[in-house]
């Protein structure tokens, strides 16, 4: 049996469940992040598609596609945020934030080169993305 964190929409009517351990952790600061969440970064936890299960409300999730790899999620009633699915990576973000109960271990900052708020924590900072992942691999400095 893996372990399960359950998590949900800002006003409830979303509940899903995320189970086992995500693939990897980390703060976004890229510009879609920011403005899309109105907040300065994004603390993601990316999870295969299987590890990921809405129990409740599945109907009342709806989504934005800015591009063709980040479909963004949230919940109609409240505008809570969800997901992002990543098809072309075959991960899906579930935002630490809406998921209390699992501890988010970041291990990498990417799109570093967009930040707005400097993160002095000593973990590696992506110019943009890994290279498995399309981009760079360019570390910059904190
Ligand atoms: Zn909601
Ligand atoms: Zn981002």
């Amino acid at each position: 049996m893996s372990k399960t964190y359950e998590g949900r929409c800002f006003c409830g009517s979303v509940e899903f469940v995320v189970s086992g351990e995500p693939e990897a952790m980390g703060y976004c600061h890229c510009e879609s992040c920011r403005s899309w969440s109105a907040g300065p970064v994004n603390a993601f936890t990316l999870w295969k598609p299987e590890a990921v299960k809405v129990t409740r409300g599945a109907g009342e999730i709806v989504e934005f596609h800015k591009t063709d790899n980040s479909h963004r999620k949230w919940c109609r009633k409240c505008g809570g945020h969800l997901f992002t699915d990543h098809p072309q990576w075959g991960l899906i973000d579930v935002y630490a934030a809406v998921i209390p109960d699992f501890t988010h271990k970041p291990g990498v900052h990417v799109h570093y080169q967009e930040t707005r708020l400097r993160m002095k924590d000593g973990l590696p900072k992506m110019k943009d993305l890994p290279k498995e992942m399309g981009g760079s691999g360019q570390v910059l400095a904190e």
